[in-house]
Order: C-alpha cells, then structure tokens, then sequence
C-alpha cells in the first residue's frame, strides 16, 4: 500500500528532469514531485561539455537548436541565476569530400530555416578563424560564430529552483527500483513506496532498465568519454569548440585551459586517458601544433548517453508513463527544449508548431538519422 499519492512523479534529475519539473509546473500542473537517485545533475549532465550548436542535418535537431540556443541565451536574465552563456562558436572540420559535401548539405538546411549565421569555409579561411589550426589535409568545414557553451548544471540549480518556487517539491537519493501499473495509476517502488497518476522517466541511459520490463527494448546506452582539462593555453586566442570529424580531434575552451578529446561512437578497446592522450598529441602536430605537448591538469571521465538514430526518445509509453532520455550526446542542448514539448504533450496541449511524434519511443527504425553527433565519422 503506497504511503503517499501525487500528481506527477519526474523519474531523473538531470537537465531534462529538472527542465520537465519546471516546464509542468508552467503549464499550471500543481501536484509534482521530482526524484533523483543520487543528487541533481550527477548523470551525463554533470560530465557535459555543455556544447551548444545550431548545426545539426535534420529539421527536427536544427528546431530543437532553435529553442535550446533561446533557452541557454535567455536563462541568466530568465531565472535570475548565474547560467553564463560563453559565445565562443561551434567549428566542424573534415578533410574528405563526402563529409564535406554533408557539412554543406546541412548549413544549407539551417539557413533555410532561418539560423542564416552558418559559414562554409575552406582552409585559409579556417585559418583566419583559428589561427592555430593546421591545414594539412584539410579541405574545409563550417563555422557557428554565434554557437557557444554553458555549464549544464548551472541549468539544472536553476531550474530547480524555479521549479521549486512553483511548488514542486523534490527528492534526491529516492532510486525508483521497479514501476508497476496498478490499472488507474503507476506504484514506484523505491526506499518507500509511492503512487503516482502520471510518470515521467528523464533516466538518461538508465532508462532501458526501467521500461524493459514493458517490453520496450531501447539502444540507449552509457559510452564513457575520455577527455582531459589542459594547463593555460591558446591566450587571448579565440576556440570555438572544434571537432574534427574525421580523427574525433576535440578542442574547446575551460577557462584560460581547453578541454581536449578525442571522440568515438564507440571506443576501441582498451581505449583510456592513456590512448586518448597518446592519439591527442599525435593528432595535434598536424591539426594543432601548437597543442601535441600542451600539459595536461586534469582527466575527466563521464559516460554519454549514446546510441540509436541521433535523436531522442520521448513520448508516451503506455497511459499515463511519459518518457524524454538518449540525447546521442546532445542533451544538454536539446533536453531544456524536448523538455517544454513534453510537459506541453502531457498536459494535453501539445505545441501547434513542433511536433515530436517522430521521437515516439516505440518508433522502428527507418526516420532520418541526424548523423551530426559530434564524434569521429571514419
Ligand atoms: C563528456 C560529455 C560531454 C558531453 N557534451 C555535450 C555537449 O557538448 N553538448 C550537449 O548538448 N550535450 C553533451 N553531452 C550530453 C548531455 O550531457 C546529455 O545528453 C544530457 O545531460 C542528458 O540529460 P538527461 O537529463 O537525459 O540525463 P542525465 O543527466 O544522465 O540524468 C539522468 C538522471 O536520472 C537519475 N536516475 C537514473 N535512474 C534513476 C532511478 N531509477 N531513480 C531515480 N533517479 C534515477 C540519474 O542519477 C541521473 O541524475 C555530453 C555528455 C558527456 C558525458
């Protein structure tokens, strides 16, 4: 017998948990409890690069940029809490013509969407960009001037605060166990029980687990990704976050250091910070010499919430269980955004513009695949 009933339980207090709690209670639903297995912000959100770009290939991820560039534009003056927007651009690179050709295909598609400020750019003028970019073997890339990067979990304390002063309330080390339908409501069995009328699963690549027993099987999956905080570098130097699509060469700004990578879909076994590194400085004598000995400060691990067509799973399970989780690793950009589309779905009055049918989680495949996930494409 559940001790305690609610309105809607929020499973996951990521930046999609956090951003759902306070998007519902927007929408006038006044009965929310959020749970967080360990605190807010501890999943990919806490480990996010916290990259926020307009370039994606398909309209639906070029939409959600959209409004997730409004959200972390906006969200200071918004939420009257320190969410530092760094607008320091977003920089894509290749050196094989197909990769290329897909670069172009998509700014041209952002553009007609109306995001016009997206630059196709050949080598010099990469160059002009970023100075301490090496050519060889580069025929070109795009370039996102106004793109930037945020620190995901400042959006998360945000929002929940925000949240809060709604009247949400919320819960953190409560690890929902097991789901089970009573018929008219959802018992979530976790230190205590409780009964909820509406469930919301935000359980980043977590979520397979719980909605299994459903007979939804989901591709998401937890891939860690190796990176490290450098020392001082590139002084008064401009660094939009930089991926080299063909090697997964990945620099962006940490204060006056970088973060560096190098990024797979799937890692090579054995991969490491050792590897990464090792692979890191090889890659840097030709596409950034002045990095190959940079001195490392940190290394940093968290797992992405990867797998699946590039785009996420959100939408009704079965009456009542509601879920948004497997951004493909862009989920601090896109999470606030699906998060307000989901709480609008919920409360039965979905938004007349985007419709987010296509991200249904029982979809087979056959959509478009958004192929822009920032890792190496070879
Ligand atoms: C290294 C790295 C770099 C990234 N770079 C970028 C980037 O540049 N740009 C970008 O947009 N995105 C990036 N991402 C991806 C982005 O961070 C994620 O897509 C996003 O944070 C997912 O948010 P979420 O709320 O869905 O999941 P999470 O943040 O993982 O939150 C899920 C939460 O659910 C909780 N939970 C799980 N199971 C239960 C349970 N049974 N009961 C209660 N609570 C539970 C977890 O503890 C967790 O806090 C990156 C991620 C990583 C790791």
């Amino acid at each position: 017998m559940a001790k305690e009933r609610v309105g809607v339980a929020i499973i996951g207090g990521g930046i999609v948990g956090c951003a759902l709690a306070y998007y519902l209670a927007v929408e006038g639903e006044s009965d929310i409890l959020l749970l967080e297995a360990e605190e807010f912000g501890s999943g990919a959100t806490g480990g996010s690069f916290g990259g926020v770009r307009q370039q994606f290939s398909t309209p639906l991820e070029v939409e959600l940029s959209r409004r997730g560039l409004e959200f972390w534009r906006t969200a200071e003056r918004r939420f009257g809490a320190p969410v530092p927007w760094h607008e320091d651009g977003y920089l894509f690179v290749t050196g094989q013509p197909a990769i290329m050709a897909g670069l172009e295909a998509a700014a041209e598609l952002q553009r007609s969407l109306g995001l016009t400020d997206v630059h196709v750019l050949g080598p010099e003028q990469i160059q002009e960009v970023v100075p301490w970019i090496g050519l060889t073997g580069l025929l070109g890339g795009t370039y996102t001037p106004r793109d930037g990067r945020v620190t995901p979990t400042d959006g998360v304390a945000a929002l929940v605060r925000a949240a809060r002063a709604r009247g949400v309330r919320h819960r953190e080390h409560w690890r929902v166990q097991r789901l089970e339908s009573t018929g008219a409501t959802w018992r979530l069995l976790g230190p205590d029980v409780l009964e909820a009328e509406q469930v919301a699963l935000c359980t980043g690549y977590w979520t397979g687990d719980l909605v299994r027993p459903f007979g939804l099987e989901l591709p998401i999956r937890p891939v860690p990704l190796y990176s490290a905080i450098t020392a001082p570098a590139l002084p008064g130097m401009r660094v939009p976050l930089t991926l080299d699509l063909d090697t997964g060469f990945l620099v962006e700004r940490e204060g006056a250091g970088l973060v560096i990578a190098v990024i797979y879909e799937e890692n090579p076994p054995g991969y490491g910070h050792a590897r990464m590194l090792e692979e890191f400085a090889e890659l840097a004598r030709v596409r950034a010499p002045s990095l190959a000995d940079t001195r490392i400060a940190r290394h940093v691990v968290a797992n992405v919430d990867m797998g699946g067509d590039g785009h996420p799973y959100v939408g009704e399970i079965a009456p009542g269980l509601w879920m948004a989780a497997g951004f493909g690793g862009h989920g601090a950009m896109h999470g606030p955004p699906v998060a307000e589309l989901l709480a609008k779905a919920m409360v039965g009055r979905p938004d007349p513009v985007l419709d987010i049918g296509s991200l249904d989680p029982w979809r087979t495949t056959g959509g478009q695949v958004e192929w822009m996930v920032a890792a190496r494409k070879s």
